[in-house]
């Protein structure tokens, strides 16, 4: 793991830095282990969510313009309903073709000065890089926030499909637009600042008053904790605590204080969505849940329609692993506190939001004993240095017939945790100039967790390669949950052989206990996190179409967590309280379903890969390396960006137009049937 700023000023630089990163960018999930702090501006890949901490995020000028001008840069999220594109009559417009090709150029122009002013703050912390660079994001932003206005007026006129696709683009590239009026407008850019604000800010405290049992029943005193113990713990406190402690008071404190301090943004909340809808409706779509389902090349309803779908496909394989988990827990911290047949208490499960299971992986490994595949010590005993590291990389990109890394690389990148300055050592990966210039930057360590960031991360680098001459809006993932699949689809070919073959591991574990814990690891986290992934959205949807009422915003919420992933609060709700709230990236107002999608891609892309390329055993032995084949399709379909429909650019890659989710269920058929035969004893469901 990477070191992190002790001190209260390095932290708020930090996230004052990251701000601005996210200022004129989307995030993009994680990469593998990483699950949804990927930060994706239009050329670069911050994968933050390896790290355990979660942002803290303060309000900022820069914050402020994003909003404001309602307009991130660019992102990955691409969509042009095929109907309106189809429908593109004979006289196109050439007003419309100048705008379009003029805001390819300014952004570009733009995104390059920024980005190379974001590096520079990246490598080289201080208050002079960070004002150059929030400078040049503000002009960005404001540049876009034009540019967005201006494409909502050429929406009727005639034009040709590809100057209609990025028009669509460009509107559909903010997950926030603003309202004209210059009041509503400030208000909301204030809300959104605010609501970020209290998020970095909040803390777990212990209850106000002893008085006040209403959230401290229940043991949530533990044995030590006294009236000397008013510690307040923030998120990157509560993230080691999650990851270590399985002391239930403790975890339950720690779950009721994070979730008692999101209270206070319900009121803020509850007005940003009245004006982030104004924004939505003012440049054509009913609702801002609308306007991000219409970055999807297909119909909202069509978009929403798909994601259950795919839900109820990879369903059955939740809750069995739901089933046996809970079983587990109940044997850890007894029947009384985990019913057999119930929903799982949320603060038992690793992780405040319990939407990855990692953690508790030793409460819940199928054979005590056997070896995991970590590499860690091989990587350190062999003294395997950052250069070999990435080396090691590019060589799996190469093995499939893909580009060396260009000499810049090796020498703009930054691998190592200078030891003389301040870095921001989330992995990210770049191309600065939008010209092949690849770049990652990351603190790199001898350890299995970073080997695979490096392969993640590289993904992110050939996709830029293979896109960089498309105009900048079409330079991104073909949607918004194509560029992290992608990179998490290659880090599936790290096999036990692909690292024998590195030298690695001195053998390949055959027996069935081996694999079944391997992939018990990998379940927790992939798995287990799908109906998380979509049920954030499904609540804001409704929030945002008003389906669901600011006084049942909570219920709702727990409605939802209830339905899709089998939990329950650890104490019950009132009225007061606002869970949403406790998530980042709803006060972030950050879309998620795109991690949801990411998820079932990485499995699909992979196993179009490993088809082409002739494997024909379980997919979870298959490892690309060295196929020619799987390299010339992962290369069609990068150098698409998203200058097609996702749909073309999935056909590109193994043939198939739809997500299908049954990629992910015949990598895990192993676990899925160990699952089951466990599993018979219990009453699965809840
Ligand atoms: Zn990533």
């Amino acid at each position: 793991m990477f070191v992190w700023p002790k001190g209260r000023a390095r932290r708020l630089r930090e996230a004052a830095n990251r701000l601005s990163v996210r200022a004129f960018a989307r995030l993009g999930p994680g990469s593998a282990g990483a699950r949804d702090r990927c930060v994706a501006p239009l050329a670069r890949y911050l994968d933050t969510a390896r790290m355990k901490k979660t942002v803290s995020i303060l309000p900022s000028v820069a914050s402020l313009i994003l909003l404001g001008g309602s307009v991130v840069a660019h992102s990955q999220s691409r969509a042009v309903p095929r109907a309106v594109v189809a429908q593109s009559p004979p006289r196109p417009s050439r007003r419309a073709k100048a705008f379009i090709d003029s805001t390819n150029q300014t952004l570009r122009r733009l995104t390059v000065k920024s980005a190379t002013a974001d590096w520079v703050k990246n490598t080289y912390i201080t208050d002079d890089t960070e004002r150059l660079a929030a400078a040049a994001n503000d002009e960005l932003l404001g540049f876009m926030s034009e540019a967005v206005k201006k494409a909502a007026t050429f929406e009727n006129l005639p034009m040709d499909p590809d100057t209609r696709r990025m028009l669509l683009l460009l509107r559909v590239s903010s997950p926030l637009a603003a309202p004209r009026d210059p009041a509503l407008r400030l208000e909301l850019t204030t809300l959104a600042a605010k609501l970020e604000g209290l998020y970095g800010k909040a803390k777990s405290c212990p209850p106000p008053a002893a008085g006040n049992l209403q959230n401290g029943g229940g043991g949530s005193s533990g044995g030590s904790s006294g009236p000397k113990d008013q510690k307040c713990l923030d998120i990157e406190a509560l993230n080691v605590l999650f990851q270590k402690s399985h002391s239930e008071p403790e975890l339950r404190e720690a779950w009721l204080g994070w979730h008692r301090a999101a209270r206070e943004s319900r009121p803020l909340f509850t007005r940003f969505v009245e004006l982030a809808n104004q924004g939505a409706r003012e440049i054509g779509f009913a609702d801002t849940g609308l306007m991000w389902r219409s970055a999807y090349d297909m119909t909202p309803a069509a978009f929403e329609q798909e994601t259950e779908r795919l839900w109820q496909q990879v369903r059955p394989l939740y809750e069995q692993l739901h089933c046996y988990v809970r079983a587990q827990l109940a044997k850890a911290y007894g029947r009384d506190r985990v019913p057999p047949a119930g929903a799982i208490p949320a603060h038992l499960l690793g992780n405040m939001w319990a939407q990855e299971w990692g953690n508790i992986q030793s409460l819940v490994e199928p054979y005590q004993g056997q070896p995991t595949l970590d590499v860690s010590v091989a990587l350190a005993a062999q003294k395997w240095d950052a250069v070999r590291m990435v080396r090691t990389g590019e060589a799996f990109f190469t093995s499939v017939g893909l580009d060396p890394l260009p000499s810049t690389f090796w020498e703009r990148s930054m691998l190592l945790k200078p030891r003389d300055r301040e870095v921001v050592c989330h992995a990210s990966a770049w191309d600065v100039m939008m010209n092949d210039d690849l770049r990652i930057k990351m603190c790199i360590k001898p350890t299995e967790e970073d080997l695979i960031t490096i392969h993640h991360e590289l993904g992110h680098d050939y996709y830029f390669h293979a896109y960089f001459t498309l105009p900048a809006l079409y330079q991104a993932g073909a949607n918004d949950g194509f560029h992290e699949a992608l990179g998490d689809a290659l880090t599936l070919s790290i096999t036990p052989q692909y690292l024998k073959g590195l030298g690695l591991l001195p053998a390949i574990p055959k027996d069935e206990k081996g694999l079944i814990n391997v992939q018990m690891k990998e379940a927790l986290a992939k798995v287990a996190f799908l109906p998380f992934g979509l049920l954030i959205d499904k609540w804001r949807w409704d929030v945002f179409a008003g389906k669901i009422k600011p006084a049942d915003y909570n219920k709702a919420w727990w409605q939802l967590r209830r339905q899709y992933q089998g939990l329950e609060p650890p104490e019950p709700r009132t009225d007061e309280d606002f869970d949403p709230g406790a998530k980042y990236h709803i006060p972030a107002n950050v879309p998620y379903t795109r991690y949801f999608l990411a998820r079932l891609l990485q499995f699909q892309f992979h196993r179009a890969l490993c088809r082409a390329s002739g494997h024909t055993g379980p997919l979870h032995q298959c490892s690309i390396y060295g196929s020619k084949v799987a390299g010339t399709l992962l290369s069609k379909m990068m150098a698409m960006g998203a200058s097609k429909p996702w749909p073309d650019a999935l056909e590109a890659l193994g043939g198939e137009r739809q997500i299908d989710a049954s990629a992910l269920l015949e990598y895990f058929a192993s676990l899925g049937a160990w699952l089951k035969e466990k599993n018979a004893v219990e009453k699965c469901g809840w």
